[in-house]
């Protein structure tokens, strides 16, 4: 399989005084190499838990629970070739966290310890819709991006502050010379997107996590940086993980979605099955939810039925039931769909009872029953 990572059965919980709250129940899903992953949801499904999960940045007291996260670092797209050098093949946690598939279980490195260090930013990099996230108010973006070249790649100063002005060029920036010597604050929104993105990719990452990157830009500017990233996807030969709300920006970037609901993957597939063959009912409303053409991209997912509940009430069943238009009493808000496995080329997966043997067979009950 060509998997960059694949999750498995993946829960987050959150222990708090009225129990443990779970914020991810169960979630599976496969990035293939060189492919851009689109993983779309209202706010609250999930997304970030499970973006902050894959570099086991969860905020405390948040942890995983079960399941297993398989990243192939042998696998990773040439880049410069390098691996980071401070991660050495026989150091001993990445041994004992090696997977049966010959990956590394991320969920079984300490968060905090050397090894998970290493593979953070320098194979698995992370970019936010805030980009004073990862930058910091008092450096230079030259001496910052410098500082994770040396970290990561080379202990040459002269070759990262080189590398530093390259990245910065690579990411469109017009005078990359002057915007080294800058201070974040000197620079406009977009500009700093692109600073932070030249930061994620200074040490060719295998996988970049995107979390609403383009969330807060104006559309223009998003539409540039989409463009940007495709690019330097290709150019970089890695794997994206974008995190959106925005169908729109779905449709512009990703080779294939992932559909959260309530910390559920509820349909997983091609972009193109997921336009124009939606399974499950929650995706058929998002893509209802999208703006006409010559609009907005920044899609708000509010307008369908009622709101997504509040993760400390117990929804039994479908957690989608109570919004569902096509919701079948005695069924969904009693059994936990599992995930169908539609028959085609592609392994389109869809959580729902509409395409379960169970709803299929309440399906009939009822055409007999009008007979
Ligand atoms: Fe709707 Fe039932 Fe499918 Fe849930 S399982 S999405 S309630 S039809
Ligand atoms: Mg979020």
């Amino acid at each position: 399989d060509d998997a960059i990572i694949s999750v498995r059965d993946l829960e987050v919980g959150f222990p708090t005084a009225l129990g443990l709250v779970r914020a991810l129940n169960g979630v599976s899903f496969d990035i293939p190499r060189g492919k851009v992953v689109g993983i779309v949801g209202e706010s609250g499904c999930g997304k970030s838990v499970t973006a902050r999960a894959l570099m086991q940045i969860i905020e405390r007291p948040g942890q995983i629970t079960a399941g297993t996260i398989d990243f192939h670092r042998a696998a990773r797209a040439a880049g410069n070739g390098k691996q980071s050098e401070l991660l050495p093949d026989d150091d001993s946690e990445l041994k004992a966290a090696k997977s049966d598939t010959g990956g590394v279980d991320i969920s079984k490195l300490d968060p905090r310890g050397p090894t998970m260090r290493s593979i953070r930013g320098a194979e698995i990099a992370m970019i936010f819709q805030e980009p004073m996230t990862s930058l910091n108010p008092v450096y230079t973006i030259g001496s910052q991006i410098e500082e994770a070249i040396l970290l990561h790649q080379t202990r040459d100063k002269k070759v990262a502050q080189q590398q530093a002005v390259d990245m910065l060029r690579q990411v469109g920036m017009p005078n990359p010379e002057r915007i080294a010597k800058s201070y974040p604050h000197e620079l406009s929104g977009g500009m700093r997107q692109r600073a932070m993105i030249a930061m994620a990719l200074s040490c060719h990452p295998a996988l970049l996590i995107a979390d609403e990157p383009t969330t807060a830009l104006d559309v223009t500017t998003e539409a540039q940086i989409l463009s940007l990233m495709r690019k330097l996807k290709d150019e970089i030969g890695m794997s994206i993980m974008f995190i959106t709300h925005s169908m729109g920006v779905v449709a512009q970037l990703c080779d294939e979605v992932i559909v959260m609901y309530l910390g559920r993957v509820v349909e997983r597939a091609s972009v193109d099955e997921i336009f124009y063959a939606p399974k499950h009912p929650y995706t058929r409303a998002l893509l209802r939810s999208i703006p006409r053409i010559g609009t907005s991209t920044g899609t708000k997912l509010e307008v369908i039925k009622g709101s997504i509940p509040d993760p400390y009430s117990k929804v039994s069943g479908c957690t989608f039931h109570p919004r569902c238009p096509e919701f079948m009493p005695g069924l969904c808000d009693t059994v936990i769909p599992v995930e169908t496995v539609l028959a085609g080329p592609t392994r389109h997966g869809v959580r729902c009872h509409l395409y379960t043997e169970e709803g299929q067979a309440v399906k009939q009950a009822e055409i007999e029953s009008e007979a």
